[in-house]
């Protein structure tokens, strides 16, 4: 038996969107097959984790789930990983507990898979590529996916359907030997055991398009789940989630970053060097610069998704108050102190006239 989907995640039974989600990050985190190159161990352990991530974040699949257990998610489909759906239909004949259709019917389209993915915030911002290896059946090799020899179902004659007279009424029901399908095996493929699909690990690029952020999916089609006897493949969604920056906070297209400065730059004025997505950038500091002030860098934000250039870089310019003082620095200020003697700066006198205002 599968592992409770609570248990595999290490979640409550009422755990929220939120918390699944965290969870679910953690473990794909630890166990990720490309992290684990071999480790079939935490290849199992990833498989386990999307599996229980895809079914309790899904409202309908979760409230099926927690009635029925595991049967209760047979024949949903969309699943990533369908053994237990198999193994319902082995025990129960391929019945359906949600009148949702028959699985396997022939040509049936494989199911959509969801593949997270996490890239460095430059490949956000100015796009990329990434490799990433998918576990996921495909079409088997050795019977094109058919599962084997094939031939009409000698019960039905490759109707799908018997019919039945009863009285004057012919009724049809779906034949229970080829459940439907018309066709049976004469031989079972040795290498798919008859399923029409392998278990693989398929790499792949992925080109990341320049701004994305995290929640963004991309969608390829066809890449998903190989389908059943001919049906078209499912597609894949990557799902990406953005590392965060040391240095820039992204608001829309624009990039944020804060650049402290000292008193003495701040109060003379001064080039200094900050980072940019590129590269290394000369900007000035006016005299008289104020914690707040902002130098905008047109051009130098994210790529805005839908077109239209990029955002700006803004240098968020915070004057930073020493803490501590040599003898000399401490000599030097108290000098500039009686120097500057009762002169009081712009803001200081709009304070003292407010506080005046107040008092008096
Ligand atoms: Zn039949
Ligand atoms: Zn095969």
């Amino acid at each position: 038996m599968p592992r409770d989907y609570y248990e595999v995640l290490g979640v409550p039974r009422d755990a929220g969107p939120d918390t699944l989600k965290k969870a679910y990050r953690r473990l794909a985190h630890q166990s990720h097959p490309d992290k684990n190159p071999g480790d079939a161990g935490a290849e199992a352990r990833f498989k386990e984790a999307s599996e229980a991530y895809s079914v309790l974040s899904d409202a309908e699949k979760r409230s099926a789930y927690d009635r029925f257990g595991h049967e209760g998610l047979a024949g949903q489909g969309g699943d990533p990983f369908q053994g237990f759906t198999d193994l319902f239909n082995e025990v129960f004949g391929g019945g359906d507990l949600f009148g949702r259709g028959r699985r396997r019917a022939t040509g049936q389209r494989g199911a959509d898979l969801r593949y997270d993915l996490e890239i460095d915030f430059e490949v956000a911002a100015l796009g990329g590529k990434q490799s990433i290896r998918i576990p996921k059946h495909k079409a088997c090799a050795d019977c094109d996916g058919r599962g084997g020899e094939r031939e009409l179902c000698d019960r039905c004659g490759g109707h799908g359907q018997i019919f039945l007279q009863q009285g004057f009424f012919r009724v049809s029901r779906t034949c229970d030997r080829c459940r439907g399908s018309g066709q049976s095996l004469r031989r079972v493929c040795d290498g798919c055991r008859g399923d029409g699909r392998v278990e693989t690990v398929q790499s792949m690029s992925v080109r990341i398009p320049a701004g994305v952020d995290t929640g963004i999916r991309l969608r390829l089609t066809g890449e998903g789940e190989a389908g059943y006897d001919g049906g078209p493949p499912g597609d894949l969604y990557v799902v990406l989630f953005v590392r965060e920056h040391p240095i820039f906070q992204r608001d829309g297209p624009d990039l944020h970053c804060e650049l402290p400065i000292s008193i003495a730059q701040a109060s003379l004025g001064a080039e200094i060097e900050v980072p940019t997505l590129e590269g290394k950038e000369k900007v000035q500091i006016r005299a008289g610069a104020q914690s707040g002030d902002e130098i905008r860098l047109r051009g130098r934000g994210l790529e805005r998704l839908n077109g239209g250039g990029r955002g700006d870089l803004i240098v968020d310019v915070f004057v930073e108050v020493p803490t501590r003082l040599s003898q000399e620095q401490r000599q030097l200020l108290e000098r500039f102190a009686e120097i500057s003697g009762e002169e009081v700066t712009p803001r200081r006198r709009g304070f003292l006239d407010k506080v005046r205002d107040l008092l008096d």
